[in-house]
């Protein structure tokens, strides 16, 4: 008899961005003609840079003519981009980081989900609350998890993420073996110092444990002082593996490309305790579940690097951050605490007394605004709403002006 994995049953019944979908659907069809603005789901509106569109249609170019058609690509990505990403984004920040520890893939959202694949199924995993829900639902898939009881799986530890600590998890009281961070953060939009990173790279090293680091979201850093990789912290190589993506960065959600980046001197351990890498682990997975991400969207990836690439890619972020500015602005003159938007395209707003789901039907109903319901990323997201900057300037301005209005 053929049985299913029973781990996918202890999974929420339902998706967050499907029961969104449903209310807004709802809302529509009861209130035909009215313009609905979607500050919801984080993706991006504005069309890839010419830049990238231009590496793009050279790649194509290249795949029409017999002498230059490409057919397989290395699994870990072509070594003219891995080039570019260590150099661009790890070397010039004065992080070591080199072009064969970078595995080049169809995004971030595959790579965190995969990446737990390699260890152990009784190790303990640390989860911020509230969550990008990837990290959390593929360990549950794996079978670490028990079941789901008041907002919480058995056997995960729990991070809680709360206005008391600004919104940074905390070392954990027991003993953890995986940590899952992400900053600047999906969904609340904080983001993390290089001394405040240093705490879990020191207390990973003192516990044989790893580091998944989600940096999604790094090109939206403005301050200066804030890491743009985990590397930025001494030591951090031996204990983090970091995840990125050009979603976000270059528009690439449609197009899909992303790296994991996978130190070479980061070990862990075998059921005999004798250190294994996880760089050859990792390579290994990788070769043989996946083929490469294709040539015309690798060629589009290293054209982000380019001098014409990088300042269009900057001045679209920028476009991003203006309407996070807006969004801040207006929250804030409504009297609502928030966090994020200064580093972070997503803001996290305090309903205060209101639970997440009446927050968001408040905001569709009065102002016909889609935001997301905190509670959807883990239960300490109860009383919040995200609203997303990935949208037009007019977009963003009239439903700050709808807010407004509904709100006073
Ligand atoms: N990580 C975080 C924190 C995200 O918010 C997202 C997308 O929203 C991803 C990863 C997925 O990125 P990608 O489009 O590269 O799969």
């Amino acid at each position: 008899m053929i049985r299913a994995n029973d781990n996918f049953n202890k999974l929420k019944a339902s998706y967050l961005f499907s029961d969104i979908a449903k209310r807004v659907d709802e809302y529509q069809q009861n209130n035909p003609g009215t313009q609905i603005i979607k500050l919801g789901i984080g993706d991006v509106t504005r069309a890839l840079v010419p830049a990238v569109i231009k590496g793009f249609h050279q790649g194509v170019d290249e795949m029409a003519n017999d002498a230059t058609f490409r057919g397989y690509g290395p699994e870990q990505g072509y070594l003219f981009l891995r080039e570019k990403i260590a150099k661009y984004d790890f070397q010039s920040r004065g992080t070591d980081i080199e072009a064969d520890e970078i595995f080049v893939s169809d995004g971030a959202k595959c790579d965190t989900g995969n990446f737990q694949e390699l260890f152990a199924t009784d190790i303990k995993v640390a989860i911020p609350d509230p969550v990008y829900p990837a990290y959390l639902d593929t360990n549950v898939m794996a079978g670490r998890t028990g079941e789901f009881k008041e907002g919480r799986y058995n056997g995960i530890v729990y991070m809680d993420c709360l206005k008391e600590n600004n919104f940074l998890p905390e070392l954990p009281k027991e003993q953890v073996d995986l940590i899952y961070l992400c900053f600047p953060n999906n969904p609340t939009g904080s983001t993390a110092t290089k001394q405040e990173l240093k705490i879990w790279v020191d207390y990973a090293k003192e516990n044989n444990a790893l580091i998944l680091f989600d940096a999604a979201y790094e090109s939206f850093i403005r301050d200066k002082e804030l890491p743009k990789t985990i590397y930025e912290v001494e030591g951090a190589k031996q204990v983090a593996v970091e995840f990125r993506s050009f979603s976000k960065t270059a528009g690439f959600t449609g197009t899909r490309c992303g790296f994991t980046v996978v130190p070479k001197e980061c070990m862990i351990f075998n059921s005999k305790g004798e250190k294994v890498s996880l760089h050859a682990m990792w390579n290994r997975r990788h070769t043989t579940k996946f083929n490469g991400v294709s040539y015309p969207v690798q060629k589009a990836a290293e054209a982000v690097y380019s001098i014409e690439g990088q300042l269009q890619v900057k001045e679209q972020i920028a476009y991003y951050l203006n309407n996070a500015d807006i969004i801040r602005n207006t929250i804030k003159s409504l009297g609502f605490d928030y966090v994020g938007g200064k580093n972070s395209p997503y803001i996290w707003v305090d309903g205060q007394d209101r639970d997440s789901w009446d927050f968001f039907d408040l905001l569709l109903n009065r102002a016909s605004v889609v935001c997301t319901p905190g509670g959807g990323f883990g239960r300490c997201g109860n009383q919040y709403i995200r609203i997303s900057a990935f949208n037009s300037f007019e977009n963003v301005t009239t439903a700050m002006d709808r807010i407004k209005e509904a709100l006073k």
